[in-house]
């Protein structure tokens, strides 16, 4: 039996993928630690491992709602964050890491912690990244990069005393790209498949692309009408009320059934009676919904759209964030969707309306689809975490 420590931030995005995989340590007769926040517990134990929680240790949830945008923007600001994180945690995580004597930590690739105190430690690493595994090439493909690579360059000076607070503190940590970066030795698992991932061939023999991990569905969505169309702006930036009405009143009482996830952020009282047609709720099983869905109109999260290609479902895209219009990007590259520039009545009916007549949005989604179910999934990312616990 092996011990392994996993570390994640409080979002259901970076968490979703690696919940299967704890299943199948689990299942496997394996011990799994889980270091997480108490929104995610259920999910977590429900999966089997033990939970621990970092709340009261964590920076980044007690900030001002000023400064909370700042994070992700500002480099130096959001390194600042992550190491207070790391040394608030310094004595506890150490501590019990020496009690529990993983045999690997698996960290998601911001808790920068986890990977942090394996370092420190010298325990054997996996990092878990629930977005596209980023190099030159890959950077290329689906646009990104420059303007962040810059950006951190322009920080890099104002990182350096927060990476010094790192070790004085006996973290082996010189430049702020040891924690944040994975390099070609950096056993990492990327929860998509080959063909999905921009010059997946670019990255070394350490790289796994295991394939979304998706959960079972939990219910049975009635479908009434086709198409079933499914709109949801995810789990973080949801607090989009005009959004929500624009479409609820462009898609009222057409032929088409429209069931909307909007988040705990918006008032359920505020819209009113809904057309027969239109259903809302703060959150839905999705995986039962992608089931039954013929169209996604979805901000791009990564998650969200391996979901929705797992089942072929095509995608209309609002990306907010520079990740999600990578994400976005790499949907259009392969023709799996249509990307909107804003949200009006005329553009979302447009691209209803080609989605549903070309029929080559669901050839390449379920090409996209036959690639994801070839992956080696949650059994595979188990292989990958058990290989290193045996080196
Ligand atoms: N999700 C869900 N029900 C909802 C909305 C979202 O189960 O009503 C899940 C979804 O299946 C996905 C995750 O929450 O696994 C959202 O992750 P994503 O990366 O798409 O976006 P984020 O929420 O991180 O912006």
């Amino acid at each position: 039996m092996s011990n392994i420590v996993f570390f994640n931030i409080p979002a259901h995005g970076h968490t979703n993928p690696t919940i299967e995989v704890v299943r199948e340590l689990v299942s496997r007769g394996h011990q799994v630690w889980y270091y997480s926040y108490q929104n995610m517990r259920e999910k977590i134990e429900s999966a089997g491992a033990a939970f621990i929680s970092c709340d009261d240790y964590d920076t980044e949830q007690k900030l001002s709602p000023k400064d909370a945008v700042r994070i992700g923007k500002d480099l130096a600001f959001s390194t600042k964050i992550l190491v207070d994180t790391t040394l608030a945690l310094d004595e506890k995580v150490c501590k019990e890491m020496k009690e529990l004597n993983p045999h690997c930590i698996v960290a998601d690739s911001m808790a920068l912690w986890g990977k942090a105190v394996a370092l420190k430690l010298g325990i054997p690493f996996v990092s878990s990244t629930t977005t596209f595994a980023f190099n030159q090439h890959s950077a290329k493909i689906i646009k990104q990069g420059m303007g962040d690579f810059l950006r951190m360059l322009f920080a890099m000076p104002k990182t350096t005393k927060q990476i010094n607070r790192l070790k004085n503190q006996g973290y082996p940590i010189n430049n702020i790209l040891d924690i944040i970066g994975n390099d070609a030795n950096t056993h990492t698992i990327v929860y998509t498949s080959p063909d999905f991932q921009p010059c997946s061939e670019t990255f070394s023999e350490h790289y796994a692309f295991v394939g979304p991990s998706i959960r079972p569905s939990s219910e049975q969505i009635e479908k009434k009408k086709s198409p079933l169309i499914y709109l949801s702006m995810g789990t973080v930036n949801n607090d989009q009320m005009p959004f929500y009405k624009t479409c609820i009143s462009t898609l009222a009482n057409t032929e088409y059934q429209v069931i909307m996830s909007v988040g705990h952020l918006v008032s359920m009282d505020a819209f009113g009676t809904l057309p027969e047609n239109i259903s809302v709720y703060p959150h839905v099983d999705q995986i039962a919904v992608l089931e039954k869905a013929d169209i996604f109109v979805s901000h791009c999260g990564m998650n969200s759209v391996s979901e929705s290609l797992y089942f072929s479902v095509p995608l209309i895209m609002l990306p907010q964030t520079s990740e999600q219009k990578g994400v976005a990007q790499r949907v259009l590259q392969l023709g799996a969707g249509l990307k909107l520039r804003s949200l009006n009545p005329n553009s979302l009916l447009h691209a209803i309306y080609e989605i549903q007549n070309n029929p080559i949005y669901y050839q390449n989604a379920s090409k996209i689809s036959e690639g994801f179910r070839n992956c080696s999934g949650a059994k595979g990312a188990a292989d990958k975490i058990l290989s290193l616990c045996h080196q």
